[in-house]
């Protein structure tokens, strides 16, 4: 795969990307997927799935797990419900996931990810450390898979992420580093974060978002790539320079508009194609 080869996030029938089909007519060359319901996981749909993807020569980079109850209505609901961090349905998530690692293993793709959901900030607190531990277990079984787990960020800052990851301890754990979530969450600026993670960024979202009025207590505002407060050739020559060469992978997240998503993703590519020839040379 060429650096910073241009993708999209995709759903098959769960998740907030757009459908394959429209990641092809979008020309893009890698996509990351919105792991599919269970029903959607059997051998025949891995088939199916890898026939297109052969057919249409797109790389899939990453899947991203999702749980039933899981709510973004709000930065406390969010909280409350996202990830492995909730104490209630934990261990079905868990198992989920290493299902869900299990269908990556089936595509051939050898990331998994994941919002793990808002770690506690006591670090010598049992709940914290319950954490850790559930993150542990899910890294043993993808690192079996030889695959790395990725975290999108948003939820922590990123000096709180260095040092949660470091308290795992595994080697397969890294970050999937999404500039306007640490705006929408009110986490920090999202291009000092991206110095401080460096080398733990091994996949990106290329999302765009407005700060809010009270950041951490209410949400920012998602909009089109290259209208919000990013500042998006800041943020590839700051990619550049800690050395990222991944994927650039474009989340627009407005499923309920389906044309608008296609068309504004559209213009990400083409902003992006223009950035990355002016950054480096092609
Ligand atoms: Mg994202």
């Amino acid at each position: 795969m060429k650096p910073w080869s241009i993708g999209v996030f995709t759903s098959i029938d769960a998740g907030l990307g757009v459908p394959l089909h429209v990641a092809k007519e979008l020309g893009v060359d890698t996509i990351q997927i919105h792991a599919p319901k269970p029903t959607s996981r059997t051998p025949l749909h891995v088939s199916k799935l890898l026939a297109q993807l052969s057919d249409t020569g797109i790389e899939a980079t990453a899947v991203f797990g999702g749980f039933e109850g899981e709510s973004y209505a709000d930065i406390p609901t969010t909280a409350a419900t996202v990830g492995l961090v909730p104490v209630g349905p934990r261990a079905e998530r868990l198992e989920e996931m290493k299902r869900i690692s299990d269908y990556a293993r089936a595509i051939d793709c050898s990331v998994v990810a994941l919002h793990l959901g808002y770690v506690p900030h006591d670090t010598s607190s049992a709940d914290y450390q319950d954490v850790v531990h559930v993150t542990r277990d899910l890294c043993r079984y993808a690192a079996n898979h030889g695959q790395n787990l990725h975290l999108e960020t948003g939820q922590e800052t990123a000096p709180n992420l260095v040092q949660f990851i470091s308290d795992v301890g595994t080697k397969n754990l890294f970050v999937n580093f999404d500039p306007a979530n640490m705006i929408l969450y009110g986490q920090g600026d999202p291009i000092e974060a991206l110095q401080i993670l460096g080398s733990l960024v091994r996949s990106v979202h290329c999302k765009d978002a407005k700060w809010s009025p009270q950041p951490g207590i209410t949400w920012g505002q998602e909009v089109p790539l290259g209208a919000g407060d990013v500042g998006m050739e800041r943020y590839l020559t700051t990619l550049q320079a800690i050395g990222y060469d991944g994927p650039l992978t474009i989340e627009r997240e407005i499923p309920q508009e389906p044309d608008r998503q296609k068309s504004e993703i559209g213009h990400a590519v083409e902003l992006l194609n223009k950035l990355r020839q002016k950054l480096l040379g092609y």
